[in-house]
Protein backbone atom coordinates (compact mmCIF):
# COMPACT_ATOMS: atom_id res chain seq x y z
CA UNK A 1 0.00 0.00 0.00
CA UNK A 2 1.48 3.58 -1.32
CA UNK A 3 0.94 5.81 1.75
CA UNK A 4 0.28 9.82 0.68
CA UNK A 5 2.18 12.39 1.70
CA UNK A 6 -0.40 15.25 1.46
CA UNK A 7 0.86 18.79 2.18
CA UNK A 8 -2.06 20.22 3.51
CA UNK A 9 -1.15 20.24 7.55
CA UNK A 10 2.28 21.30 6.23
CA UNK A 11 1.16 24.37 4.60
CA UNK A 12 -1.26 25.18 7.52
CA UNK A 13 1.79 25.11 10.31
CA UNK A 14 3.69 27.11 7.60
CA UNK A 15 0.84 29.52 7.51
CA UNK A 16 -0.20 29.45 11.01
CA UNK A 17 3.58 30.53 11.82
CA UNK A 18 4.18 32.81 9.01
CA UNK A 19 0.77 34.77 10.82
CA UNK A 20 2.44 35.03 13.94
CA UNK A 21 5.73 36.57 12.74
CA UNK A 22 4.03 39.22 10.67
CA UNK A 23 1.74 40.02 13.63
CA UNK A 24 4.43 40.84 15.50
CA UNK A 25 5.71 42.65 12.96
CA UNK A 26 2.27 44.31 12.82
CA UNK A 27 2.80 46.05 16.24
CA UNK A 28 6.08 47.68 14.76
CA UNK A 29 3.89 49.40 12.24
CA UNK A 30 5.14 46.87 9.33
CA UNK A 31 2.53 45.10 7.10
CA UNK A 32 4.49 42.53 4.65
CA UNK A 33 3.48 43.25 0.68
CA UNK A 34 4.41 40.69 -1.88
CA UNK A 35 4.03 42.26 -5.12
CA UNK A 36 3.16 39.48 -7.75
CA UNK A 37 4.47 40.22 -11.65
CA UNK A 38 2.47 38.59 -14.15
CA UNK A 39 1.92 39.11 -18.43
CA UNK A 40 -0.07 36.49 -19.71
CA UNK A 41 -3.94 35.09 -19.99
CA UNK A 42 -3.21 31.82 -19.28
CA UNK A 43 -6.07 30.64 -16.89
CA UNK A 44 -3.67 28.38 -15.21
CA UNK A 45 -1.44 30.98 -13.75
CA UNK A 46 -4.57 32.73 -13.05
CA UNK A 47 -5.57 30.51 -10.85
CA UNK A 48 -2.01 30.10 -9.38
CA UNK A 49 -2.09 33.73 -8.72
CA UNK A 50 -5.28 33.79 -6.75
CA UNK A 51 -4.40 30.88 -4.73
CA UNK A 52 -1.30 32.76 -3.73
CA UNK A 53 -3.46 35.79 -2.87
CA UNK A 54 -6.15 33.95 -1.05
CA UNK A 55 -2.71 32.02 0.83
CA UNK A 56 -1.74 35.97 1.52
CA UNK A 57 -4.95 37.02 2.85
CA UNK A 58 -5.27 34.27 5.07
CA UNK A 59 -2.11 35.01 6.97
CA UNK A 60 -2.54 38.58 7.05
CA UNK A 61 -0.16 39.96 4.44
CA UNK A 62 -0.71 42.34 1.66
CA UNK A 63 -0.72 40.72 -2.13
CA UNK A 64 -0.64 42.98 -4.67
CA UNK A 65 -1.15 41.50 -8.71
CA UNK A 66 0.45 43.56 -11.20
CA UNK A 67 -0.79 42.76 -14.15
CA UNK A 68 0.99 44.24 -17.05
CA UNK A 69 -1.58 42.25 -19.85
CA UNK A 70 -0.01 40.10 -21.93
CA UNK A 71 1.31 42.05 -24.86
CA UNK A 72 3.70 43.86 -22.19
CA UNK A 73 7.20 44.11 -23.19
CA UNK A 74 10.64 43.29 -21.97
CA UNK A 75 10.77 47.38 -20.93
CA UNK A 76 7.38 47.18 -19.23
CA UNK A 77 8.19 43.97 -17.33
CA UNK A 78 11.73 45.45 -16.14
CA UNK A 79 10.62 49.01 -15.12
CA UNK A 80 7.95 47.31 -12.95
CA UNK A 81 10.57 44.90 -11.34
CA UNK A 82 13.23 48.07 -10.68
CA UNK A 83 9.94 50.23 -9.59
CA UNK A 84 9.23 47.66 -6.84
CA UNK A 85 12.59 46.85 -6.02
CA UNK A 86 12.86 50.24 -5.32
CA UNK A 87 9.60 50.62 -2.99
CA UNK A 88 10.18 50.28 0.44
CA UNK A 89 6.38 49.39 1.16
CA UNK A 90 7.42 45.93 -0.63
CA UNK A 91 9.00 43.22 0.78
CA UNK A 92 8.58 39.91 -1.86
CA UNK A 93 8.44 40.26 -5.24
CA UNK A 94 7.67 36.85 -7.94
CA UNK A 95 7.80 37.09 -11.56
CA UNK A 96 5.10 35.18 -12.87
CA UNK A 97 5.65 32.72 -15.84
CA UNK A 98 4.59 32.72 -18.37
CA UNK A 99 6.08 36.06 -20.63
CA UNK A 100 5.07 36.84 -23.64
CA UNK A 101 6.82 34.88 -26.20
CA UNK A 102 10.56 36.99 -27.28
CA UNK A 103 10.29 38.33 -23.66
CA UNK A 104 13.97 38.28 -21.91
CA UNK A 105 13.61 35.90 -19.42
CA UNK A 106 17.39 35.94 -18.02
CA UNK A 107 17.56 40.11 -17.86
CA UNK A 108 14.26 40.01 -15.80
CA UNK A 109 15.39 37.80 -13.39
CA UNK A 110 18.19 39.48 -12.69
CA UNK A 111 15.97 42.51 -12.07
CA UNK A 112 14.63 41.29 -9.10
CA UNK A 113 15.89 43.00 -5.91
CA UNK A 114 17.80 40.13 -4.31
CA UNK A 115 16.39 41.17 -0.73
CA UNK A 116 12.98 40.81 -2.24
CA UNK A 117 13.56 37.59 -4.10
CA UNK A 118 11.16 35.32 -2.19
CA UNK A 119 11.11 32.68 -4.88
CA UNK A 120 14.77 32.43 -5.52
CA UNK A 121 14.51 33.53 -9.42
CA UNK A 122 17.38 36.27 -9.30
CA UNK A 123 20.70 33.49 -9.92
CA UNK A 124 22.41 35.90 -7.32
CA UNK A 125 19.66 33.22 -4.95
CA UNK A 126 20.38 30.27 -7.22
CA UNK A 127 24.58 31.44 -6.80
CA UNK A 128 24.04 31.75 -2.83
CA UNK A 129 22.36 28.85 -2.65
CA UNK A 130 24.76 26.49 -4.11
CA UNK A 131 27.08 28.09 -2.51
CA UNK A 132 25.68 27.62 0.79
CA UNK A 133 24.94 31.07 1.59
CA UNK A 134 21.93 32.69 3.09
CA UNK A 135 19.26 33.27 0.10
CA UNK A 136 15.72 32.40 -0.76
CA UNK A 137 15.69 28.91 -2.13
CA UNK A 138 12.88 28.60 -4.97
CA UNK A 139 9.79 28.01 -2.38
CA UNK A 140 8.44 24.55 -4.99
CA UNK A 141 12.37 23.42 -4.08
CA UNK A 142 12.51 24.26 -0.58
CA UNK A 143 8.58 22.52 -0.35
CA UNK A 144 10.21 19.31 -1.48
CA UNK A 145 12.56 18.85 0.87
CA UNK A 146 10.03 20.33 3.90
CA UNK A 147 7.53 17.94 2.79
CA UNK A 148 9.82 14.89 3.48
CA UNK A 149 10.77 16.55 6.45
CA UNK A 150 7.18 17.07 7.85
CA UNK A 151 7.08 13.36 7.00
CA UNK A 152 9.91 11.63 8.75
CA UNK A 153 11.96 11.03 5.54
CA UNK A 154 15.43 12.04 6.33
CA UNK A 155 17.16 11.85 2.55
CA UNK A 156 20.57 11.27 4.24
CA UNK A 157 22.88 8.61 2.84
CA UNK A 158 19.65 7.60 0.56
CA UNK A 159 20.13 7.72 -3.03
CA UNK A 160 17.70 10.36 -4.99
CA UNK A 161 16.58 10.92 -8.68
CA UNK A 162 15.57 14.31 -9.77
CA UNK A 163 13.78 14.34 -13.53
CA UNK A 164 13.90 17.85 -14.45
CA UNK A 165 17.15 20.53 -13.96
CA UNK A 166 14.79 23.58 -14.80
CA UNK A 167 16.46 26.26 -12.53
CA UNK A 168 12.92 27.09 -10.75
CA UNK A 169 12.61 23.21 -9.88
CA UNK A 170 14.75 20.58 -10.86
CA UNK A 171 17.99 21.88 -10.32
CA UNK A 172 17.88 23.54 -6.91
CA UNK A 173 16.40 20.27 -5.72
CA UNK A 174 18.90 18.35 -6.73
CA UNK A 175 21.58 21.02 -4.70
CA UNK A 176 19.15 20.73 -1.43
CA UNK A 177 19.21 17.11 -1.67
CA UNK A 178 22.76 16.78 -2.12
CA UNK A 179 22.95 19.47 0.77
CA UNK A 180 21.14 17.13 3.15
CA UNK A 181 23.26 14.18 1.92
CA UNK A 182 21.44 12.74 -0.66
CA UNK A 183 23.77 10.30 -3.52
CA UNK A 184 21.83 12.35 -6.41
CA UNK A 185 21.35 11.70 -10.05
CA UNK A 186 20.11 14.41 -12.31
CA UNK A 187 17.98 13.29 -15.98
CA UNK A 188 16.27 15.10 -18.49
CA UNK A 189 14.75 15.38 -21.50
CA UNK A 190 18.21 14.26 -23.32
CA UNK A 191 18.37 11.15 -20.53
CA UNK A 192 18.40 8.43 -23.00
CA UNK A 193 17.00 5.98 -20.51
CA UNK A 194 15.25 7.37 -18.07
CA UNK A 195 14.08 4.42 -15.46
CA UNK A 196 17.69 3.62 -15.76
CA UNK A 197 18.29 6.41 -14.30
CA UNK A 198 15.52 6.51 -11.57
CA UNK A 199 14.64 2.72 -10.94
CA UNK A 200 17.44 2.75 -7.97
CA UNK A 201 16.35 5.88 -6.24
CA UNK A 202 15.70 5.92 -2.42
CA UNK A 203 13.56 9.06 -2.93
CA UNK A 204 12.45 10.41 -6.36
CA UNK A 205 11.02 13.50 -7.50
CA UNK A 206 9.23 14.14 -10.51
CA UNK A 207 9.30 17.96 -11.94
CA UNK A 208 8.68 17.83 -15.96
CA UNK A 209 5.11 18.55 -16.77
CA UNK A 210 4.49 15.45 -18.77
CA UNK A 211 1.43 13.75 -17.41
CA UNK A 212 1.67 9.80 -16.67
CA UNK A 213 5.25 10.44 -17.54
CA UNK A 214 6.47 8.20 -14.55
CA UNK A 215 5.10 4.78 -14.02
CA UNK A 216 5.91 1.87 -12.59
CA UNK A 217 9.46 0.62 -14.16
CA UNK A 218 10.65 4.04 -13.02
CA UNK A 219 10.10 3.00 -9.20
CA UNK A 220 11.86 0.83 -6.76
CA UNK A 221 10.13 -1.26 -4.56
CA UNK A 222 9.48 1.28 -1.50
CA UNK A 223 10.57 4.63 -3.25
CA UNK A 224 9.36 7.85 -1.61
CA UNK A 225 8.08 9.70 -5.30
CA UNK A 226 7.67 13.61 -5.25
CA UNK A 227 5.20 14.40 -7.79
CA UNK A 228 6.11 18.07 -8.76
CA UNK A 229 4.83 18.03 -12.07
CA UNK A 230 0.89 19.98 -12.23
CA UNK A 231 -0.95 19.93 -16.10
CA UNK A 232 -3.40 21.91 -15.96
CA UNK A 233 -6.18 20.07 -18.49
CA UNK A 234 -9.08 21.80 -20.14
CA UNK A 235 -11.82 20.49 -17.96
CA UNK A 236 -10.17 22.03 -14.96
CA UNK A 237 -8.37 19.10 -13.75
CA UNK A 238 -4.59 19.30 -12.49
CA UNK A 239 -2.41 16.36 -13.60
CA UNK A 240 1.22 15.56 -12.06
CA UNK A 241 3.89 13.49 -13.88
CA UNK A 242 3.79 10.36 -12.15
CA UNK A 243 1.19 7.96 -13.08
CA UNK A 244 -0.53 7.47 -9.21
CA UNK A 245 -2.40 4.35 -10.46
CA UNK A 246 0.75 2.64 -12.02
CA UNK A 247 2.92 3.05 -9.07
CA UNK A 248 0.02 2.32 -6.60
CA UNK A 249 1.50 -0.68 -3.84
CA UNK A 250 4.98 -0.53 -6.13
CA UNK A 251 6.28 2.83 -4.49
CA UNK A 252 6.07 3.07 -0.53
CA UNK A 253 5.01 6.71 -0.69
CA UNK A 254 3.63 9.50 -2.56
CA UNK A 255 2.57 13.12 -2.92
CA UNK A 256 -0.84 13.95 -4.36
CA UNK A 257 -1.42 15.83 -7.18
CA UNK A 258 -3.48 18.39 -6.23
CA UNK A 259 -2.62 18.59 -2.31
CA UNK A 260 0.76 17.73 -2.34
CA UNK A 261 3.94 20.32 -2.95
CA UNK A 262 1.53 22.95 -4.42
CA UNK A 263 0.03 24.28 -1.09
CA UNK A 264 3.16 23.96 0.76
CA UNK A 265 5.09 25.58 -2.05
CA UNK A 266 2.28 28.77 -2.09
CA UNK A 267 2.67 28.53 1.92
CA UNK A 268 6.60 28.75 1.79
CA UNK A 269 6.22 32.18 -0.72
CA UNK A 270 4.00 33.77 1.90
CA UNK A 271 6.47 33.17 5.35
CA UNK A 272 9.27 34.35 3.06
CA UNK A 273 7.58 37.58 2.18
CA UNK A 274 7.06 37.99 5.92
CA UNK A 275 10.98 36.81 6.61
CA UNK A 276 11.96 39.17 3.78
CA UNK A 277 9.74 41.84 5.56
CA UNK A 278 11.63 41.86 8.73
CA UNK A 279 15.25 41.39 7.41
CA UNK A 280 14.38 44.54 5.15
CA UNK A 281 13.23 45.86 8.94
CA UNK A 282 16.26 44.70 10.73
CA UNK A 283 18.23 46.48 8.28
CA UNK A 284 16.94 49.42 7.95
CA UNK A 285 17.66 49.76 12.10
CA UNK A 286 20.88 48.95 11.62
CA UNK A 287 21.04 51.56 9.37
CA UNK A 288 19.41 54.23 11.08
CA UNK A 289 21.68 53.18 14.03
CA UNK A 290 24.89 53.68 12.23
CA UNK A 291 23.94 57.21 11.03
CA UNK A 292 22.44 58.20 14.56
CA UNK A 293 26.15 56.97 15.55
CA UNK A 294 28.13 58.65 13.27
CA UNK A 295 26.04 62.10 13.53
CA UNK A 296 27.07 61.79 17.30
CA UNK A 297 30.41 60.75 16.90
CA UNK A 298 30.88 63.49 15.12
CA UNK A 299 29.67 65.73 17.69
CA UNK A 300 32.24 64.33 19.86
CA UNK A 301 35.10 65.04 17.73
CA UNK A 302 33.48 68.83 16.86
CA UNK A 303 32.93 68.13 12.88
P1 LIG B 1 10.49 23.37 -17.22
O1 LIG B 1 9.71 23.18 -18.48
O2 LIG B 1 11.27 24.59 -17.02
O3 LIG B 1 11.49 22.14 -17.06
C1 LIG B 1 11.09 20.84 -17.37
C2 LIG B 1 12.28 19.89 -17.20
O4 LIG B 1 11.85 18.60 -17.58
C3 LIG B 1 13.48 20.24 -18.07
O5 LIG B 1 14.63 20.26 -17.28
C4 LIG B 1 13.54 19.10 -19.11
O6 LIG B 1 14.88 18.74 -19.45
C5 LIG B 1 12.84 17.97 -18.38
N1 LIG B 1 12.19 17.05 -19.32
C6 LIG B 1 11.38 17.35 -20.34
N2 LIG B 1 10.96 16.23 -20.96
C7 LIG B 1 11.52 15.19 -20.31
C8 LIG B 1 11.49 13.79 -20.46
N3 LIG B 1 10.77 13.22 -21.43
N4 LIG B 1 12.18 13.03 -19.60
C9 LIG B 1 12.92 13.58 -18.63
N5 LIG B 1 12.98 14.92 -18.41
C10 LIG B 1 12.29 15.71 -19.25
O7 LIG B 1 9.43 23.13 -16.06
P2 LIG B 1 9.51 23.56 -14.50
O8 LIG B 1 9.24 25.01 -14.37
O9 LIG B 1 10.73 22.98 -13.89
O10 LIG B 1 8.24 22.80 -13.93
C11 LIG B 1 8.14 21.39 -13.98
C12 LIG B 1 6.75 20.97 -13.57
O11 LIG B 1 6.55 21.37 -12.21
C13 LIG B 1 5.62 21.62 -14.37
O12 LIG B 1 4.56 20.71 -14.48
C14 LIG B 1 5.20 22.77 -13.48
O13 LIG B 1 3.86 23.16 -13.70
C15 LIG B 1 5.37 22.14 -12.13
N6 LIG B 1 5.52 23.10 -11.02
C16 LIG B 1 4.80 22.87 -9.91
C17 LIG B 1 4.93 23.71 -8.84
C18 LIG B 1 4.15 23.42 -7.58
O14 LIG B 1 4.13 24.22 -6.69
N7 LIG B 1 3.55 22.24 -7.47
C19 LIG B 1 5.76 24.82 -8.90
C20 LIG B 1 6.54 25.02 -10.04
C21 LIG B 1 6.41 24.13 -11.11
Amino acid sequence: MTRSLGGAELATTIRDDASGAAAALADLGIRPRLAVVLATDDESTAWYVRSIAAAAKRTGILCDIVDLGASATTGQIHGTLVELGHDPDVHGIILQTPLPDGTDLDALREAINPAKDIDGANPVSLGRLVARLPAFAPATARAVIALLDHHGISPHGRTAAVVGRSTVVGSPVANLLVQRNATVTVCHRHTTDLAAGTRDADILVVAVGIPGLVTAEHVADGAVVIDVGTTATTDGRLLGDVDAQAVDGRAGALTPVPGGVGPVTTALLIAHTVDAAAAQHAQHAQHAQTRSDSVLAGFRSGV
